[in-house]
């Protein structure tokens, strides 16, 4: 992936044979169990493969984390046939997944998104759902094949009233509206998704019909932690190549390396390169003990993405004009880092999630 990362998040390329490649390798489906075609990993496991990823090139682990991300429920809400069916081609990575629950004027308040299913069908007509409605931001549209779609089934009922769709590329009624233009990974496509009286079976619902708030919130509380993991990737990345070039650069007669004032900065990125690593694995290792996830998760994706934020904004500052060309890949790192302090879940709402938790 890095030596073609420069090129592709210049001309905004998503290259297909890299997902190909990971699933050759068994990532596609790493951290799911063996019980569906998974190879197993611990969340342990799986955070490590995301900082290496995520140190190489952001675009890409984003991408691989999304697709995961819109698995994981299946796993847990899914029925044996939902498995083999839906999950099948995702662990195999023949299908790419994507999970759709951002609308034009629902954000950080998911609760209030307005795409709507309704119930259709009974006695000779087949039943299912209607969708229509509109989905922005959705990471890996329009390339993905396999949407977790998130609708208002009953209105009445706020955040238990919606439900969970099962949704493939190619229904009838299901199109894509713009390509985000993105500050950063901008390898990773993005779009809109756009239902129009688009026809859902019944058995691509997933879990009963208002259990879609609650999927949505534990598939997020799991993909916090392998951003925050890509997010370490990404800080480590930037602190290393600005170590190298303050130990080569010289100026006023010696290495930059040898400035005090650099390097008590450098210290300073280390302490929060390792701060966020210990986090995000203490989450990790906290989901494969089976305890509940939810706080650590925010405080991990919050203070890995900060730290990422905070590491290469300064690798720029260190590296001078070079820092700040297109040409040498550190910009990148930090256009990279700022989209993960504002998805799956920005870090103000990380802040009331923590705060909740210490006030009630
Ligand atoms: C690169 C990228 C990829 C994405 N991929 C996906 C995807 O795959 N699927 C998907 O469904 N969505 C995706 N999103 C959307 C993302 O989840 C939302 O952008 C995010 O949840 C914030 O919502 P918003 O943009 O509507 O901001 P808003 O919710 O409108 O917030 C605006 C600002 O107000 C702050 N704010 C909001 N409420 C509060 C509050 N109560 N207290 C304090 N501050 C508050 C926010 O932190 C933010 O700074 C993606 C976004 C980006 C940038």
């Amino acid at each position: 992936m890095a030596p073609t990362a420069i090129e592709r998040d210049e001309s905004e390329r998503f290259d297909r044979s890299i997902f190909a490649a990971m699933a050759e390798l068994g990532l596609t489906g790493a951290p799911l169990p063996e019980s569906v075609g998974g190879a197993g990993f611990s969340y342990l496991g799986w955070s490590l493969v995301m900082e290496e990823l995520g140190a190489a090139d952001m675009a890409t682990a984003v991408t691989l984390s999304v697709h995961i991300l819109s698995q994981f429920p299946v796993v847990t809400w899914g029925t044996p046939e939902q498995h083999e069916r839906w999950l099948g081609p995702m662990v195999a990575g023949s299908a790419l997944g994507a999970f759709a629950l951002t609308e034009p004027q629902a954000g950080s308040d998911a609760a209030a998104i307005r795409t709507r299913a309704e119930r259709v069908g009974g006695a000779d007509a087949p039943e299912g759902y209607r969708l229509t409605g509109t989905k922005i931001w959705i990471t890996n549209a329009p390339d993905a094949d396999r949407y977790l779609v998130f609708a208002v089934i009953d209105p009445t009922l706020g955040a238990n009233g919606i439900g969970a769709f099962l949704v493939e590329k190619g229904m009838a009624g299901f199109t894509f509206g713009a390509h985000e233009k993105k500050m950063g990974i901008r390898a990773c496509p993005a779009a809109e998704l756009v239902f129009e009286n688009c026809f859902v079976p019944v058995a691509n619902r997933l879990g009963a019909e208002g259990d879609g708030y609650r999927i949505a919130l534990s598939a997020l509380a799991e993909g916090r932690i392998s951003i925050a993991a890509a997010c370490v990737g990404l800080a480590r990345s930037a602190l290393d190549q600005a170590a190298v070039y303050l130990q080569q650069r010289k100026a006023f007669g010696d290495v930059l390396a040898d400035q005090q004032g650099l390097r008590f900065l450098v210290a300073e990125l280390a302490r929060d390169v390792e701060a966020a690593r210990a986090l995000t694995r203490q989450a990790a290792a906290m989901k494969d003990r089976g305890e509940q996830i939810g706080v650590a998760s925010s405080l991990a994706k919050w203070t890995a993405s900060d730290s990422a934020m905070r590491v290469a904004t300064e690798a720029v500052q260190l590296f001078g004009a070079s820092g700040y060309s297109r040409e040498t890949g550190i910009e990148r790192l930090m256009r990279d880092a700022k989209g993960a302090q504002i998805y799956e879940g920005t870090n103000q709402i990380h802040r009331l999630i923590v705060a909740a938790d210490v006030l009630g």
